[in-house]
């Protein structure tokens, strides 16, 4: 047996380096363990999207300036299921980052702020009186699981994994476009909705381009997984801008959506992002929510040793209770495409609308009663 650790934190994607980096951050002496069975750095398959909403919490955790090397990408264009369209410029910009990059400058910083990260691949959890045994070796008084959608400590504490009705499945890949391409571009799909294709463009070239579906409607077309998301990528393309390049690199994952989250761990063991299932069930974003859980799962753990898991609970429920229950309800709403063709038209006219859009898809954003209004009354036009 080693010594105790204060928190041991399993998988180095962001929700787990927020969380390293925020416990040494609130005290400095305290003894970080950062878990990976990946060497850094590692690809991961995504869209790579950050948006405005995670720089803030990157801010947050002491690190305002990772991406200043990287363009901002300062337009968004929709186009709906049924073929309505907004394009406009975002409040704050987003930015278009490869994970390969990204998610090895935190585990950088991490590094920096005093955490140990080691290569290792968690396979065991036992629960010891006031502490946690990792592997049979490492004693931890508190971890984080942030060890991504297939989580296996989230298994190992006896939380299901994310239901086939509340998981997307999503292949991404890279292209080349125009270098001076900044624009954001997502189309909707009312074929097997909901479903998308996006092309988010790097900045040097090339766009991270993909698709998506939720695992259901993929399931229901009964050819194989592969054959549906590459052939449906392909068929996208043309719709996407200027791709001059067959895609390259080709990876599909799995997305757990907020709409089926489970109880966020069990007793010192608190799950974070994806293995908390956090992912925005209207735009399969996930960044902002792995980093802001891993934040809040650290200030849980050091904050309030002995109790963490009611800690993290009330601070998930402060920051994102009532975003949550609205992307409950709206995810319900978007079943039916009329929903979204209404709410992208009301944000073509409005762009307090698009602005407000863009806080509930990317961030923590809610939609006031007039909003719902506005748009519930062009659904039921478009419907008459
Ligand atoms: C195709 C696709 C496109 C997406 N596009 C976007 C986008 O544009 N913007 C956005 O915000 N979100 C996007 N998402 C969602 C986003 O990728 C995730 O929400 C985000 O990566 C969650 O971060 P995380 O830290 O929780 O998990 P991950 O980033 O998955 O990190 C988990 C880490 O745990 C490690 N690990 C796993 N098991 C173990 C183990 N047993 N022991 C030790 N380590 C382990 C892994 O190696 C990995 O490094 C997309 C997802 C997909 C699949």
């Amino acid at each position: 047996m080693e010594d105790v650790w204060d928190l041991v934190v399993v998988g180095a994607g962001p929700a787990g380096s927020a969380a390293a980096l925020r416990a040494r951050q609130l005290d400095p002496g305290c003894r970080v363990l950062l878990l990976d069975r990946a060497a850094f750095p590692r690809d991961k398959a995504c869209g790579d999207g950050i948006a405005a909403h995670a720089r803030q919490e990157l801010a947050l955790l002491g690190l305002p300036g990772l991406l200043d090397d990287h363009r901002p990408t300062p337009r968004l264009s929709v186009t709906s299921p049924g073929g309505a369209h907004v394009s406009a410029v975002v409040a704050r910009p987003n930015h278009v980052v490869p994970r390969r990059v990204f998610d090895a400058r935190l585990v950088e910083a991490a590094r920096a702020r005093g955490v140990e990260v080691r290569r290792h691949r968690v396979r065991t959890l036992t629960a010891l009186g006031e502490h946690v045994v990792v592997d049979g070796h490492l004693v931890a008084r508190a971890v984080v699981a942030a060890d991504g959608a297939n989580s296996a400590v989230r298994r190992l504490i006896g939380v299901p994994p994310s239901p086939d009705r509340h998981t997307a499945i999503a292949v991404r890949g890279y292209a080349d476009v125009p270098p001076d391409d900044d624009v954001q571009v997502i189309v909707m799909q009312s074929e097997a909705w909901p479903a998308y294709g996006w092309s988010f463009p790097v900045g040097d070239g090339t766009a991270n381009v993909g698709y998506g579906l939720l695992l259901p409607r993929m399931r229901e077309i009964g050819l194989p997984g592969r054959e549906i998301l590459h052939g449906r990528l392909a068929r996208l393309l043309p719709l996407l801008g200027e791709i001059s390049s067959p895609v390259r690199d080709l990876r599909a994952h799995h997305l757990p959506l907020s709409s089926g989250r489970p109880v966020p761990g069990a007793g010192r063991v608190l799950l974070a992002g994806d293995a908390a299932s956090l992912v925005n069930p209207l735009t399969g974003e996930g960044i902002y929510y792995a980093l802001l859980s891993g934040r809040l799962a650290a200030e849980a753990a050091i904050g309030s040793p002995d109790d963490p898991l009611r800690a993290y609970r009330r601070g998930l429920r402060r920051a994102l209770g009532r975003h949550l229950r609205t992307t409950d309800v709206l995810a319900l709403a978007a079943r039916s495409p009329g929903f979204i063709d209404a709410a992208i038209d009301v944000a073509a006219r409005r762009t307090e609308v698009f602005d407000l859009l863009v806080d509930v898809g990317l961030g923590a954003g809610t939609v006031p009663p007039r909003l719902a209004a506005a748009v519930a009354l062009r659904w039921f036009k478009n419907l008459a």
